[in-house]
């Protein structure tokens, strides 16, 4: 039998049964009965339920999903790092959270100042000339950027540039944006070490090549060490270089992409500058771009912007919680970010070396991949996934980056303490003795959650979400 937690609020609702209602006896206008038989979308109206069985319906519901605020959240790519309580009392505070963008000019001149002060702190620390911070998310900076290429190729005249080269440890967005801009894509594979080399590029370089997308470090954690050489081979033919920086948590105040050869790159606000997935809100992917790409930005106010991409001034909510980050970190503040970053991820996987197949020897920035290589008993890597949940972690990423069999990504970031990365550490070592020792406790696993092991290629492709009058 289910247990009430998981079952709709509609199997404890009764029709005599109420919440609180705002009566208003002197109102001027007439009750109006909503007749939800009319409506064409079969929904059977509202739950009857009282004000306590709601809250505790809600109350319940919120403690099953695993969140950042519950313990380590290892998914690479991701930067799932905590999100500072200052951020949320700043971005909280009335005088921030309630302007409107219809608000007249002078009423609005504070905000203006914060969103002009953050994208030159973007821009410092990324050395570019310029930032927009408009781009609601990381795949929407991509498609600002690509755009913003194209219009850079057309103002050329070189309309013959349709290509965009993605090495193979792009993230899928990548390719998707280029292709929502109108390029074509060409799939390039990275070096056996892991990296992009010069040369893995070069014989790809011809006259149709527009750009690269290239991320850095790249999404196995290593740091592309040809960057800048394959920037000016690029340059040399006009054609553009995109960086994801979804990863410069691994980077700040260490490395300025727009001084070494990127012509555009997107932050993840969501990401390296907290409010990461879950934190409280929308993304936000701000670009930086060096000044040959500036007349072509949303609203550069010249004629060939490629227009607006954004409504209002974007993700304020966003803003005010990452200018509110870099204030209180300050220059020295986010390069300590980062190499504790890096040091918190190296560390685990120099102490996981012995339980975890690597598959590349070169260094790691804040993230490594490991493999499911020689995991026994046809285990694999959704398995230690899946019982790392029974021992209270939200599992690594899993089988990105997709060009290495099995892979396991795993980012800790920098606001884990050395005793819960040993945590972590010594829940990887248990299951994989386990794999060995109880093959089917593995198999079978989780064992503890309030969903187990549910077929996930199913769910996908039967996706059910509402209820509907007669579910069960
Ligand atoms: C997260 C991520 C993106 C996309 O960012 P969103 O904000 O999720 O749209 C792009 N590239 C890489 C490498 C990422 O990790």
């Amino acid at each position: 039998m289910r247990s009430v937690v998981d079952r709709p609020i509609f199997h404890i609702a009764r029709d005599d049964r109420g919440g609180f209602g705002a009566f208003a006896p002197n109102a001027e206008v007439d009750a109006v009965e909503l007749d939800f038989a009319q409506r064409s979308d079969g929904c059977g109206g509202f739950a009857q339920v009282s004000e306590p069985e709601c809250v505790r319906h809600y109350t319940r519901l919120s403690t099953l999903n695993f969140d950042i605020d519950r313990g380590l959240y290892p998914l690479g790519s991701c930067t799932m790092k905590h999100n500072p309580r200052l951020n949320e009392a700043v971005a909280a505070d009335p005088r921030f959270a309630t302007p409107h963008p219809y608000w007249p000019e002078p009423y609005l001149e504070a905000h203006q100042a914060i969103m002009g002060e953050l994208a030159k702190d973007l821009a410092e620390v990324s050395g570019f000339d310029e930032v927009c911070l408009l781009p609601a998310a990381g795949a929407h900076g991509e498609l600002t950027a690509t755009f913003m290429m194209k219009a850079y190729h057309q103002a050329q005249g070189n309309t013959a540039k349709n290509v965009i080269l993605i090495p193979d440890t792009a993230h899928g967005t990548n390719p998707a944006s280029a292709a929502m801009t109108g390029f074509k894509c060409k799939n390039i594979s990275s070096g056996p070490d892991g990296y992009l080399r010069l040369e893995d590029v070069v014989p790809h370089l011809d006259d149709t090549v527009a750009g690269i997308m290239i991320t850095n470090p790249n999404t196995c954690g290593i740091y592309e060490r040809d960057l800048s050489r394959i920037a000016d081979a690029l340059h040399a033919k006009d054609a553009l270089l995109y960086m994801d920086g979804a990863n410069f948590n691994a980077v700040m105040g260490i490395f300025q992409p727009g001084k070494l050869g990127v012509d555009v790159m997107h932050f993840n606000l969501h990401k390296t500058f907290t409010t990461p997935h879950g934190g409280g809100g929308p993304g936000s992917g701000p670009i930086g771009y060096v000044s040959k790409l500036a007349p072509f930005a949303p609203g550069s106010g010249t004629k060939q912007s490629i227009g607006p991409v954004k409504a209002y001034f974007g993700q304020w909510g966003m803003y005010i919680r990452a200018w509110t980050y870099i204030r209180s970190l300050g220059g020295k503040g986010l390069r300590e970010v980062s190499e504790e970053a890096v040091l918190n991820a190296n560390y685990i996987k120099a102490r996981l070396a012995d339980t975890l197949h690597v598959p590349f020897a070169t260094p790691s920035f804040h993230e490594f991949v490991a493999t499911d290589k020689g995991f026994p008993n046809d285990l694999a890597t959704i398995d230690l996934a899946k019982r790392l949940l029974d021992h209270g972690f939200h599992p690594p990423t899993m089988y990105f980056p997709i060009h290495v069999k099995g892979a396991i990504l795993i980012e800790p970031t920098e606001t884990e303490s050395l005793e819960e990365l040993d945590r972590f550490i010594d829940a990887v070592k248990a299951v994989r003795a386990e794999m060995e020792t109880s093959p089917e406790v593995v198999r079978t696993a989780p064992h503890t959650t309030p969903v187990r092991r549910v077929n996930e290629a199913l769910a996908a492709r039967q996706l059910h979400l509402r209820w509907s009058v007669g579910d069960e």
